[in-house]
Protein backbone atom coordinates (compact mmCIF):
# COMPACT_ATOMS: atom_id res chain seq x y z
CA UNK A 1 0.00 0.00 0.00
CA UNK A 2 1.47 3.67 -1.09
CA UNK A 3 2.21 6.13 2.08
CA UNK A 4 -0.49 8.39 0.56
CA UNK A 5 -3.09 5.29 0.93
CA UNK A 6 -1.79 4.04 4.42
CA UNK A 7 -2.25 7.62 5.67
CA UNK A 8 -4.96 9.16 4.18
CA UNK A 9 -8.67 9.96 5.78
CA UNK A 10 -9.48 6.46 4.81
CA UNK A 11 -12.73 7.77 3.71
CA UNK A 12 -11.19 9.73 0.90
CA UNK A 13 -8.74 6.57 -0.53
CA UNK A 14 -12.13 5.18 -2.41
CA UNK A 15 -13.81 8.85 -2.88
CA UNK A 16 -14.44 9.98 -6.65
CA UNK A 17 -13.51 13.49 -6.91
CA UNK A 18 -15.93 16.05 -8.84
CA UNK A 19 -16.26 14.83 -12.64
CA UNK A 20 -16.15 18.57 -13.72
CA UNK A 21 -16.80 19.05 -17.48
CA UNK A 22 -12.73 20.28 -17.58
CA UNK A 23 -12.09 16.63 -15.92
CA UNK A 24 -13.78 14.66 -18.04
CA UNK A 25 -12.43 16.44 -20.87
CA UNK A 26 -8.94 18.27 -20.51
CA UNK A 27 -9.00 21.09 -22.59
CA UNK A 28 -5.16 21.24 -23.37
CA UNK A 29 -2.89 18.99 -26.07
CA UNK A 30 -5.29 16.54 -28.05
CA UNK A 31 -8.52 18.22 -27.22
CA UNK A 32 -7.92 21.63 -28.30
CA UNK A 33 -10.00 22.39 -31.59
CA UNK A 34 -13.21 21.31 -29.89
CA UNK A 35 -16.36 23.05 -29.38
CA UNK A 36 -17.29 22.73 -25.74
CA UNK A 37 -21.01 23.03 -24.59
CA UNK A 38 -20.57 21.26 -21.40
CA UNK A 39 -19.61 23.55 -18.67
CA UNK A 40 -22.06 26.44 -19.38
CA UNK A 41 -19.01 28.88 -20.09
CA UNK A 42 -19.72 31.52 -22.37
CA UNK A 43 -18.03 31.36 -25.86
CA UNK A 44 -15.85 34.35 -25.74
CA UNK A 45 -13.55 36.34 -26.91
CA UNK A 46 -12.12 36.19 -23.47
CA UNK A 47 -9.06 38.03 -23.71
CA UNK A 48 -8.28 40.90 -20.97
CA UNK A 49 -4.75 43.05 -20.33
CA UNK A 50 -3.67 42.17 -16.91
CA UNK A 51 -1.83 45.49 -14.76
CA UNK A 52 0.77 43.32 -13.50
CA UNK A 53 2.67 46.27 -10.68
CA UNK A 54 3.39 44.88 -7.38
CA UNK A 55 3.51 41.66 -7.91
CA UNK A 56 6.00 40.97 -5.30
CA UNK A 57 3.64 41.99 -2.85
CA UNK A 58 0.90 40.03 -0.90
CA UNK A 59 -2.58 41.38 -2.52
CA UNK A 60 -5.32 42.88 0.30
CA UNK A 61 -7.08 40.51 1.78
CA UNK A 62 -10.65 41.15 0.39
CA UNK A 63 -9.32 43.35 -2.50
CA UNK A 64 -10.70 46.92 -2.12
CA UNK A 65 -11.55 48.07 -6.07
CA UNK A 66 -13.10 44.39 -6.25
CA UNK A 67 -15.24 44.57 -3.33
CA UNK A 68 -16.44 48.53 -4.12
CA UNK A 69 -16.92 47.41 -7.64
CA UNK A 70 -19.01 44.16 -6.76
CA UNK A 71 -20.88 46.44 -3.81
CA UNK A 72 -21.82 48.73 -6.41
CA UNK A 73 -22.98 45.69 -8.72
CA UNK A 74 -25.19 44.36 -6.34
CA UNK A 75 -25.68 47.00 -4.05
CA UNK A 76 -25.07 45.53 -0.76
CA UNK A 77 -22.37 46.95 1.49
CA UNK A 78 -18.93 45.92 1.30
CA UNK A 79 -19.36 44.53 4.94
CA UNK A 80 -21.61 41.79 3.19
CA UNK A 81 -19.53 40.23 0.61
CA UNK A 82 -16.82 38.43 0.22
CA UNK A 83 -14.78 37.20 -2.82
CA UNK A 84 -13.50 33.49 -3.26
CA UNK A 85 -11.70 32.05 -4.98
CA UNK A 86 -15.16 30.68 -7.60
CA UNK A 87 -18.12 30.14 -6.26
CA UNK A 88 -17.11 26.56 -5.97
CA UNK A 89 -15.22 28.26 -2.49
CA UNK A 90 -17.75 29.64 -1.00
CA UNK A 91 -19.72 26.62 -1.15
CA UNK A 92 -16.37 24.52 0.52
CA UNK A 93 -16.21 27.71 3.59
CA UNK A 94 -19.69 27.54 4.40
CA UNK A 95 -19.47 23.74 4.79
CA UNK A 96 -15.95 24.12 6.42
CA UNK A 97 -17.67 26.40 8.91
CA UNK A 98 -20.86 25.58 9.76
CA UNK A 99 -20.87 22.02 9.65
CA UNK A 100 -19.16 19.93 12.25
CA UNK A 101 -16.97 16.93 10.28
CA UNK A 102 -18.49 13.52 11.28
CA UNK A 103 -21.30 14.95 12.96
CA UNK A 104 -23.46 18.01 11.25
CA UNK A 105 -25.16 17.16 7.76
CA UNK A 106 -26.15 19.95 4.84
CA UNK A 107 -29.31 19.52 2.93
CA UNK A 108 -29.69 19.43 -1.29
CA UNK A 109 -32.72 19.32 -3.51
CA UNK A 110 -31.75 17.42 -6.06
CA UNK A 111 -31.55 17.31 -9.48
CA UNK A 112 -28.64 19.66 -8.37
CA UNK A 113 -25.35 21.39 -8.72
CA UNK A 114 -22.67 18.47 -7.55
CA UNK A 115 -20.37 20.43 -5.84
CA UNK A 116 -22.10 20.85 -2.87
CA UNK A 117 -22.35 17.33 -1.93
CA UNK A 118 -18.81 17.09 -3.19
CA UNK A 119 -17.83 19.21 -0.86
CA UNK A 120 -19.70 17.92 2.26
CA UNK A 121 -18.06 14.52 1.10
CA UNK A 122 -14.71 15.82 1.28
CA UNK A 123 -15.27 17.33 4.90
CA UNK A 124 -16.88 14.64 6.60
CA UNK A 125 -20.05 15.71 6.27
CA UNK A 126 -23.54 13.93 5.82
CA UNK A 127 -25.62 14.55 2.78
CA UNK A 128 -29.84 14.60 3.13
CA UNK A 129 -31.85 14.87 0.08
CA UNK A 130 -34.99 16.30 -0.23
CA UNK A 131 -35.56 15.75 -4.34
CA UNK A 132 -36.98 18.99 -6.07
CA UNK A 133 -41.25 17.72 -7.19
CA UNK A 134 -41.80 16.66 -10.65
CA UNK A 135 -42.31 20.42 -11.49
CA UNK A 136 -39.18 20.52 -9.98
CA UNK A 137 -40.41 23.17 -7.34
CA UNK A 138 -39.20 22.52 -3.60
CA UNK A 139 -40.69 19.74 -1.56
CA UNK A 140 -41.85 22.22 0.95
CA UNK A 141 -43.60 19.28 3.19
CA UNK A 142 -40.57 17.07 2.73
CA UNK A 143 -38.49 20.08 3.75
CA UNK A 144 -40.68 20.06 6.88
CA UNK A 145 -39.34 16.94 8.08
CA UNK A 146 -35.81 17.51 8.20
CA UNK A 147 -36.09 20.97 10.04
CA UNK A 148 -33.12 20.40 12.73
CA UNK A 149 -31.54 17.65 10.85
CA UNK A 150 -29.44 19.93 8.94
CA UNK A 151 -27.00 22.75 9.04
CA UNK A 152 -27.22 24.03 5.62
CA UNK A 153 -29.42 23.45 3.30
CA UNK A 154 -28.77 24.51 -0.37
CA UNK A 155 -31.03 25.88 -2.47
CA UNK A 156 -30.08 26.78 -6.84
CA UNK A 157 -31.90 29.22 -8.44
CA UNK A 158 -31.71 29.26 -11.76
CA UNK A 159 -30.99 25.77 -11.13
CA UNK A 160 -27.94 23.58 -12.58
CA UNK A 161 -28.54 20.98 -14.17
CA UNK A 162 -32.94 22.17 -14.29
CA UNK A 163 -32.45 25.80 -15.26
CA UNK A 164 -35.28 27.16 -13.61
CA UNK A 165 -36.13 29.43 -11.47
CA UNK A 166 -37.81 28.14 -7.68
CA UNK A 167 -40.60 30.83 -6.81
CA UNK A 168 -39.62 33.35 -4.29
CA UNK A 169 -42.67 32.06 -2.07
CA UNK A 170 -41.04 28.91 -2.12
CA UNK A 171 -37.47 30.20 -0.93
CA UNK A 172 -39.23 32.30 1.51
CA UNK A 173 -41.12 29.60 3.04
CA UNK A 174 -38.16 27.49 3.64
CA UNK A 175 -36.08 30.69 4.71
CA UNK A 176 -38.85 30.75 7.76
CA UNK A 177 -38.85 26.79 8.46
CA UNK A 178 -35.11 26.97 8.71
CA UNK A 179 -35.02 30.31 10.74
CA UNK A 180 -33.21 29.11 14.18
CA UNK A 181 -31.34 25.79 12.88
CA UNK A 182 -29.71 26.03 9.84
CA UNK A 183 -27.86 28.57 6.92
CA UNK A 184 -29.81 28.44 3.65
CA UNK A 185 -27.74 29.27 0.93
CA UNK A 186 -29.14 30.55 -2.40
CA UNK A 187 -27.23 30.06 -4.92
CA UNK A 188 -27.74 32.15 -8.13
CA UNK A 189 -24.63 31.15 -10.03
CA UNK A 190 -27.23 32.30 -13.04
CA UNK A 191 -29.19 35.24 -11.84
CA UNK A 192 -28.12 37.59 -14.31
CA UNK A 193 -30.43 36.04 -16.93
CA UNK A 194 -32.94 36.96 -14.64
CA UNK A 195 -31.52 39.70 -11.96
CA UNK A 196 -35.30 40.89 -10.67
CA UNK A 197 -35.57 37.13 -9.12
CA UNK A 198 -32.78 37.92 -6.81
CA UNK A 199 -33.18 37.38 -3.21
CA UNK A 200 -30.15 39.86 -2.50
CA UNK A 201 -32.45 42.19 -1.43
CA UNK A 202 -34.00 39.92 1.84
CA UNK A 203 -30.20 39.66 4.12
CA UNK A 204 -31.96 42.12 5.83
CA UNK A 205 -34.67 40.41 7.06
CA UNK A 206 -32.99 36.98 7.22
CA UNK A 207 -30.19 36.57 9.43
CA UNK A 208 -29.22 33.00 8.31
CA UNK A 209 -29.53 33.70 4.71
CA UNK A 210 -26.21 33.47 2.45
CA UNK A 211 -26.26 33.89 -1.37
CA UNK A 212 -23.81 32.83 -3.75
CA UNK A 213 -22.48 34.62 -7.04
CA UNK A 214 -20.13 34.32 -9.85
CA UNK A 215 -18.25 35.65 -12.48
CA UNK A 216 -17.80 32.10 -14.14
CA UNK A 217 -21.49 32.32 -16.34
CA UNK A 218 -22.67 35.43 -17.96
CA UNK A 219 -19.33 37.36 -16.87
CA UNK A 220 -17.72 35.07 -19.11
CA UNK A 221 -15.18 34.00 -16.29
CA UNK A 222 -14.51 30.93 -15.57
CA UNK A 223 -10.74 30.65 -16.73
CA UNK A 224 -11.00 33.62 -13.48
CA UNK A 225 -11.96 31.67 -11.05
CA UNK A 226 -13.81 34.74 -9.04
CA UNK A 227 -16.82 33.95 -7.08
CA UNK A 228 -18.56 36.11 -4.26
CA UNK A 229 -20.94 35.18 -0.97
CA UNK A 230 -23.22 37.55 0.34
CA UNK A 231 -24.45 37.28 3.68
CA UNK A 232 -25.01 39.30 6.88
CA UNK A 233 -21.66 41.08 8.75
CA UNK A 234 -21.78 38.23 11.08
CA UNK A 235 -21.58 35.43 8.83
CA UNK A 236 -19.13 36.93 6.63
CA UNK A 237 -16.84 37.13 10.22
CA UNK A 238 -17.21 33.74 10.20
CA UNK A 239 -16.43 33.01 6.83
CA UNK A 240 -13.40 34.90 6.49
CA UNK A 241 -12.16 33.09 9.83
CA UNK A 242 -12.13 30.00 7.87
CA UNK A 243 -10.52 31.48 4.12
CA UNK A 244 -7.48 31.44 2.71
CA UNK A 245 -5.36 34.80 3.81
CA UNK A 246 -4.87 35.88 0.03
CA UNK A 247 -7.64 33.79 -1.64
CA UNK A 248 -7.63 36.72 -4.41
CA UNK A 249 -4.49 36.95 -6.66
CA UNK A 250 -3.87 40.54 -7.66
CA UNK A 251 -4.35 39.61 -11.49
CA UNK A 252 -7.30 38.14 -10.51
CA UNK A 253 -8.69 41.08 -8.77
CA UNK A 254 -7.85 43.63 -11.99
CA UNK A 255 -9.25 41.91 -14.47
CA UNK A 256 -12.63 41.27 -11.95
CA UNK A 257 -12.50 44.65 -11.32
CA UNK A 258 -12.23 45.87 -15.35
CA UNK A 259 -15.39 43.42 -16.37
CA UNK A 260 -17.77 44.79 -13.01
CA UNK A 261 -17.00 48.37 -14.51
CA UNK A 262 -19.52 50.32 -16.52
CA UNK A 263 -18.40 48.87 -19.78
CA UNK A 264 -17.98 45.46 -18.55
CA UNK A 265 -21.19 45.11 -16.99
CA UNK A 266 -23.01 46.68 -20.35
CA UNK A 267 -20.83 43.68 -22.45
CA UNK A 268 -22.22 41.56 -20.38
CA UNK A 269 -26.12 42.35 -20.54
CA UNK A 270 -25.79 42.11 -23.82
CA UNK A 271 -23.84 38.85 -23.39
CA UNK A 272 -27.08 37.75 -21.66
CA UNK A 273 -29.61 39.17 -24.35
CA UNK A 274 -27.85 37.13 -27.24
CA UNK A 275 -27.61 33.97 -24.97
CA UNK A 276 -31.68 34.28 -24.54
CA UNK A 277 -32.05 34.81 -28.18
CA UNK A 278 -29.99 31.90 -29.19
CA UNK A 279 -31.21 29.95 -25.86
CA UNK A 280 -35.03 30.42 -27.61
CA UNK A 281 -33.95 28.76 -31.25
CA UNK A 282 -32.51 25.97 -29.67
CA UNK A 283 -35.36 25.17 -27.30
CA UNK A 284 -37.76 25.47 -30.90
CA UNK A 285 -35.41 23.51 -32.66
CA UNK A 286 -35.49 20.40 -30.39
CA UNK A 287 -39.23 20.77 -29.27
CA UNK A 288 -39.53 20.07 -32.95
CA UNK A 289 -37.11 16.73 -32.65
CA UNK A 290 -39.02 13.76 -33.13
CA UNK A 291 -35.95 12.05 -30.63
CA UNK A 292 -36.75 14.90 -28.35
CA UNK A 293 -39.48 14.06 -25.91
CA UNK A 294 -38.97 16.82 -23.07
CA UNK A 295 -37.24 20.34 -23.62
CA UNK A 296 -37.05 22.29 -20.18
CA UNK A 297 -37.57 25.72 -19.46
CA UNK A 298 -34.21 27.73 -18.46
CA UNK A 299 -33.65 30.74 -17.11
CA UNK A 300 -29.73 29.91 -17.59
CA UNK A 301 -27.34 29.85 -20.05
CA UNK A 302 -27.72 25.75 -21.02
CA UNK A 303 -30.80 24.15 -21.72
CA UNK A 304 -31.49 20.48 -20.40
CA UNK A 305 -33.60 18.38 -22.39
CA UNK A 306 -34.69 14.73 -22.64
CA UNK A 307 -34.45 12.14 -25.36
CA UNK A 308 -37.09 9.03 -26.62
CA UNK A 309 -34.77 7.05 -24.10
CA UNK A 310 -31.18 5.89 -23.39
CA UNK A 311 -30.08 4.27 -26.96
CA UNK A 312 -31.01 7.60 -28.47
CA UNK A 313 -29.42 9.42 -25.66
CA UNK A 314 -26.20 7.53 -26.52
CA UNK A 315 -26.45 8.11 -29.85
CA UNK A 316 -26.69 11.82 -29.56
CA UNK A 317 -24.09 12.34 -26.90
CA UNK A 318 -21.62 10.12 -28.54
CA UNK A 319 -22.57 11.40 -32.15
CA UNK A 320 -21.13 15.35 -31.22
CA UNK A 321 -18.44 13.70 -28.71
CA UNK A 322 -17.22 12.44 -32.79
CA UNK A 323 -17.15 15.14 -34.41
CA UNK A 324 -15.38 17.30 -31.16
CA UNK A 325 -18.75 18.79 -29.64
CA UNK A 326 -19.00 18.24 -26.00
CA UNK A 327 -22.10 18.33 -23.77
CA UNK A 328 -22.92 17.18 -20.49
CA UNK A 329 -24.93 14.22 -19.84
CA UNK A 330 -27.45 14.54 -17.09
CA UNK A 331 -29.07 11.31 -16.89
CA UNK A 332 -27.60 9.78 -13.59
CA UNK A 333 -29.15 13.07 -12.04
CA UNK A 334 -32.49 12.06 -9.98
CA UNK A 335 -35.67 12.07 -12.35
CA UNK A 336 -33.54 13.02 -14.91
CA UNK A 337 -33.53 9.65 -17.46
CA UNK A 338 -32.36 10.13 -20.66
CA UNK A 339 -30.83 13.72 -20.15
CA UNK A 340 -28.85 15.81 -21.62
CA UNK A 341 -27.42 19.55 -21.32
CA UNK A 342 -25.97 22.30 -23.94
CA UNK A 343 -24.62 25.17 -22.82
CA UNK A 344 -25.36 28.01 -24.63
CA UNK A 345 -21.88 28.48 -27.16
CA UNK A 346 -21.55 30.99 -30.68
CA UNK A 347 -24.56 31.09 -33.05
CA UNK A 348 -21.94 29.19 -34.80
CA UNK A 349 -21.11 26.78 -32.78
CA UNK A 350 -25.01 25.64 -31.55
CA UNK A 351 -25.50 25.53 -35.58
CA UNK A 352 -22.40 23.25 -35.76
CA UNK A 353 -24.55 21.21 -33.40
CA UNK A 354 -27.86 20.77 -34.99
CA UNK A 355 -25.97 19.99 -38.22
CA UNK A 356 -24.42 16.94 -36.94
CA UNK A 357 -27.17 15.78 -34.67
CA UNK A 358 -29.26 16.06 -38.08
CA UNK A 359 -26.42 14.20 -40.31
CA UNK A 360 -25.49 11.53 -37.76
CA UNK A 361 -29.68 10.48 -37.50
CA UNK A 362 -29.16 10.96 -41.75
CA UNK A 363 -25.87 8.99 -41.87
CA UNK A 364 -27.39 5.70 -39.80
CA UNK A 365 -30.85 5.62 -41.52
CA UNK A 366 -29.00 5.59 -44.57
CA UNK A 367 -26.92 2.66 -43.46
CA UNK A 368 -29.62 0.79 -41.88
CA UNK A 369 -31.59 0.88 -45.37
CA UNK A 370 -28.58 -0.10 -47.16
CA UNK A 371 -27.63 -3.21 -44.65
CA UNK A 372 -31.66 -4.26 -45.43
CA UNK A 373 -31.12 -4.27 -49.15
C1 LIG B 1 -20.84 26.96 -12.23
C2 LIG B 1 -21.56 26.91 -10.93
C3 LIG B 1 -20.93 27.22 -9.71
C4 LIG B 1 -19.44 27.43 -9.61
O1 LIG B 1 -19.00 28.58 -10.10
P1 LIG B 1 -17.45 28.99 -9.99
O2 LIG B 1 -17.52 30.40 -9.59
O3 LIG B 1 -16.90 28.78 -11.35
O4 LIG B 1 -16.80 28.13 -8.95
C5 LIG B 1 -21.67 27.23 -8.56
N1 LIG B 1 -22.98 26.92 -8.57
C6 LIG B 1 -23.62 26.60 -9.70
C7 LIG B 1 -25.06 26.29 -9.66
C8 LIG B 1 -22.93 26.57 -10.91
O5 LIG B 1 -23.56 26.19 -12.04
Amino acid sequence: MSIAKKLARKELVDMVPYQSARRLYASSGAMQGKIWLNANEASGPGTYQVNSDSINRYPDFQPESLINAYSQYCALAPENILATRGADEGIELIIRTFCRAYQDSILICPPTYGMYAISAENHGADTITVPLTKELSLDIDGLKTQVGQAKVVFLCSPGNPTGNLLSQQEIKTTLEMFADSAIVVVDEAYIEFSPEQSVSTWLDKYPHLVILRTLSKAFALAGLRCGFTLANKDVITMLSKVIAPYPISAPVADIASVSLAKSGLEQMRIRVQETEILRAQLTLWLQQQSWCSQVFSSDANFVLFRCKNKAIKDFIFNSLAEQGILIRDQSKQQNLADCLRISIGSERELSLLQQTIINSFTTTTAQAVAQEN
